[in-house]
């Protein structure tokens, strides 16, 4: 069978076929005439078509650019899926039961033709402007946002006034008549990439959440297919966002709408590309449209005011509030990475309750959870409440420091741009791959590395760069993107391209990136493994580490670009502070070790108490002997600052009485007043301290080390903290036997028992909060002022911003600024719209203090909730 693509005759044909074959299935009607007369054909695919009506329902359009034949080409391999599939695939038979799919396969049949036929890259409809040139956008000719144009040639001609088409006009008829569609989803090339809809507001709107994760989901799908990943673009800033497009249009009207970008170009090679992009787009679209119930009015509502409750390094408490419902329990689902997917596989819990309490997690770690209620009787999932993001708090011997590279420091250079590379460093984007006007080109990025000690131990590390637009930037699936460690003797400058070309590469990173997995609007991260962090340490030395990132150097065949873009977060075309590349480290110090000898050694039996010995055993009446050990802890540092990261008793014993009882000998470490025989009988133990020494054990070894546990060690910081002297009691465990003893050394210049403590000093409790927050409107933006702690080892303040909920984490939302400063402006951020801002302290661990938190709440605008 031949395989390539369809007119829009055939198209309109197959669908007939389709109506005769299925009546109960599917049913199709124009909903509208062109400028040239074709009828713009809609299909309705529903199990009982007749009841179509009366489900959720997905809309789906195609091919409204003449040129993108993606579109039509879909739809109609997409509705061939489900008549040929339903019978015998439980899946689509359960999906088109409860949901409905509307389908324009070409929503702009007189271009497509003319593209077909004629010009290949025609993108406008055929209206005849009058004045020799023809056509409108039909993607610019909506209502919402709708921006008038008088450039009949351009190519985002808008047309006269919004709806001035036939082809828009009957879209806006037939959406506006069909209250049941939640879903949206516009079909165009190229890019490989979503883009959700947006109501021109660099905020998050309350189905953010839903709209990304509908296309995470998608991803889900379509790399089960290829492997591939698809950029999810949202949240940039509101300066560059087309207008009057369909998407915005039905998003007003509370539709979830996406535009779906497909392929690496306009009509790509069939057999090849196209089949491919078809393949993969098919299980996603049945995913989404068996979401389409899930968002309609019979649909529970969301949970609200989903936040952290409490949180530690290695635990998240998460709660919610929901009004009472014994039908509806709660779905969280808990991912690593921002965009990712919601599906089975990273369900964490199912419940009744509205709190739930994840465990064994990493510390120092980002996670990020979503939450969506599910009606028990009839399986309808409601909507995701907005997600929660957070980082554990690192563990007590861990720091960590998250580095931008200065703009002096970070750019690309190219082989065809000698004369200019110097102006590539600290502006708008990092050029990496190969081109005809820039020929190679290789992006440099160096970390200024001063604030980590020479000596640290690294623990993790993650090199992050925001790819985008990818749609500009052409990248076919060919060729990957890796970064390399420099050595920086062999680079003096920057900006000279031949340095960078010959520079000498310690190691490449093992993990690359291919071109099908770079997708923009998702960052990519590096995370080094334990080859590449030993190197890294031993840049620490240099201060500075310097990373060479290299694209493929050659074109395949017939192609004049493999070239992709990251973000610099520098210049008018960067993305801000939230985009810039960083590498965040965590690591943790040497420890260093105090011996200390010990202070009091005490016999206790219950006819006397001998200072300076220290033996124990049973006396003639099998009553016990106790040694007692002293050590006073103050050569320790500040306890504020000593964190314990080892310690160990070290004893010798001098003689034993024989025995051949099987005698066992263990060191509590207790909490006793005095040394009083019933004291000790009756103490207080805080813990044991290692395992016990057996008789055998005694006549093998002469010195014996009893090792603290994690939970002895922090006892042993609060006796620090607390400023008492430390004890600890040897005994023998229970045996009936009489006068044995075991003789150990106490005080003695060489066989002193010992106190061997290790520990680092890195503070343990985060500084004081911020004071006197306060908000104002100023320049018409929100403006935070508050009172900075006044403590030395204040280091920053970070702001974060929240629409839905306190952000009771410094990661819990936007950054709006991070430095020492008193006030802040939001400058992305809509005045007019509710929000909270939460403002946290920290110091140079950092520990980050708890926040202080101000609502900005609009009475109008109901969406943020306590
Ligand atoms: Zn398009």
């Amino acid at each position: 069978m031949k395989q390539q693509y369809k007119s829009y005759q055939q198209t309109c044909d197959f669908l007939e076929e389709c109506v005769k074959k299925y009546p109960d299935l599917i049913t199709m009607k124009s909903i509208g005439k062109t400028w040239e007369g074709r009828d713009i054909m809609l299909a309705t695919i529903s199990l009982n078509v007749e009841n179509a009506d009366l489900k959720p329902a997905m809309l789906f359009t195609g091919t409204v650019h003449a040129r993108e034949w993606i579109g039509n080409e879909l739809a109609v391999s997409f509705i061939d899926y489900l008549l040929t599939n339903y019978s015998s695939n439980p899946k689509i038979l359960k999906t088109l039961t409860k949901n409905t799919l509307y389908i324009v396969p070409c929503l702009n049949p007189d271009g497509f033709e003319y593209s077909r036929k004629h010009f290949s890259f025609w993108r406008k409809n055929r209206r005849n402007n009058g004045d020799g040139t023809y056509g409108v956008d039909l993607n610019r000719n909506f209502s919402i946002g709708y921006q008038k144009s008088k450039d009949t040639a351009s190519n985002v001609y808008s047309g006269p006034n919004p709806f001035s088409e036939p082809e828009t006009i009957a879209m806006k008829n037939f959406v506006d008549g069909k209250d049941n569609i939640t879903i949206a989803l516009d079909y165009h090339s190229q890019g490989n990439v979503f883009f959700p809809g947006h109501k021109f507001s660099h905020e998050e709107e309350i189905e953010g959440t839903d709209l990304n994760t509908l296309c995470a989901n998608m991803n889900y799908e379509i790399a089960k297919v290829t492997g591939r990943k698809y950029g999810i673009h949202r949240g940039k800033p509101p300066t560059k966002l087309i207008s009057g497009s369909g998407r915005e249009y039905y998003y007003s009207r509370g539709i979830l709408s996406v535009v779906v970008e497909v392929g690496t170009r306009n009509i790509p090679d069939f057999m090849q590309n196209m089949k491919e992009s078809i393949d993969e787009n098919i299980p996603a679209l049945l995913r989404t449209l068996g979401e389409a119930q899930n968002y309609s009015t019979n649909a529970p509502k969301r949970v609200s005011n989903f936040h952290i409750d409490t949180y530690t390094s290695n635990e998240i408490t998460l709660a919610w509030d929901y009004p009472t419902n014994k039908d509806i329990y709660y779905q969280i689902f808990r991912n690593t990475e921002d965009k990712e997917s919601c599906t089975n596989a990273n369900l964490i819990a199912e419940t009744y309750n509205t709190s739930f309490t994840d465990i064994q997690l990493q510390s120092g770690s980002n996670y990020f959870y979503f939450i969506r209620c599910v009606n028990n009787l009839t399986k309808v999932k409601s909507p995701f409440a907005p997600k929660v993001k957070i980082k554990t708090l690192l563990d007590a011997n861990e720091f960590s420091k998250t580095v931008f590279p200065a703009p002096n420091e970070i750019g690309y250079v190219a082989s065809k741009l000698l004369e200019t590379n110097r102006k590539h460093f600290g502006l708008n984007s990092l050029f990496i791959g190969v081109n005809e006007t820039k020929g190679t080109s290789y992006g440099v990025m160096q970390f200024n590395l001063d604030g980590i000690p020479e000596n640290a131990i690294i623990k993790d590390v993650r090199i992050s760069l925001y790819p985008l637009n990818r749609v500009n930037a052409k990248i076919e699936k060919f060729g990957e993107w890796s970064i390399s460690f420099v050595d920086q003797d062999s680079v003096s400058e920057l900006y000279d391209y031949e340095q960078i070309h010959n520079a000498q590469i310690i190691e490449t990173l093992g993990q690359s990136i291919p071109s099908e997995k770079l997708t923009q609007g998702i960052w990519s991260h590096w995370d080094l493994n334990s080859i590449e962090k030993s190197i890294l340490e031993t840049q620490l030395r240099n201060k500075k580490v310097l990373f060479k990132i290299s694209g493929p150097t050659e074109l395949p065949e017939g192609r004049d670009s493999q070239m992709m873009m990251f973000d610099l977060g520098y210049g008018n075309f960067g993305g801000g502070i939230h985009y810039r590349p960083s590498i965040d480290i965590k690591y943790t110090i040497p420890s260093q070790e105090i011996v200390i000898d010990v202070l009091n050694t005490t016999t206790i039996s219950e006819d006397e108490i001998e200072q300076d010995q220290l033996i124990c055993g049973f006396d003639a009446n099998n009553a016990k002997i106790y040694g007692l050990m002293e050590f006073d802890l103050s050569t320790l540092p500040n306890p504020e600052e000593t964190i314990i990261t080892d310690s160990y008793i070290r004893i010798k014993n001098k003689s034993a009485t024989k025995t051949k009882e099987d005698i066992r000998y263990n060191v509590e470490f207790v909490d006793v007043e005095d040394s009083a025989y019933e004291s000790i009988q009756n103490r207080d133990r805080i813990e044991f301290i290692g395992y016990e020494v057996s008789r055998a054990d005694l006549q093998k070894n002469k010195t014996h080390k009893f090792i603290f546990d994690h939970y002895s060690r922090l006892a042993l910081e609060d006796v620090h903290r607390d400023d008492k002297v430390a004890k600890f009691v040897i005994r023998p465990t229970y045996s009936d036997i009489k006068n044995h003893i075991v003789n150990w050394y106490g005080k003695d210049s060489n066989n002193s028992v010992q106190l061997v403590v290790n520990y680092i000093k890195r503070r343990k409790e985060p500084i004081a909060s911020i004071s006197d927050l306060s908000l104002s409107i100023e320049n018409d933006k929100v403006k935070l002022n508050w009172t900075n702690p006044n403590t030395e080892d204040f280091r920053g303040v970070y702001v974060v911003r929240n629409r839905f909920h306190i952000p009771k984490n410094h990661l819990d939302g936007d950054k709006i600024y991070a430095g020492r400063d008193n006030y802040t402006y939001d400058d992305f951020g809509n005045k007019d719209i509710s929000k909270y801002y939460s403002v946290f302290a920290y110091d140079n661990v950092p520990n980050y203090s708890e926040p202080l938190f101000v609502g900005h709440l609009k009475k109008e605008d109901d969406v943020a909730q306590v």
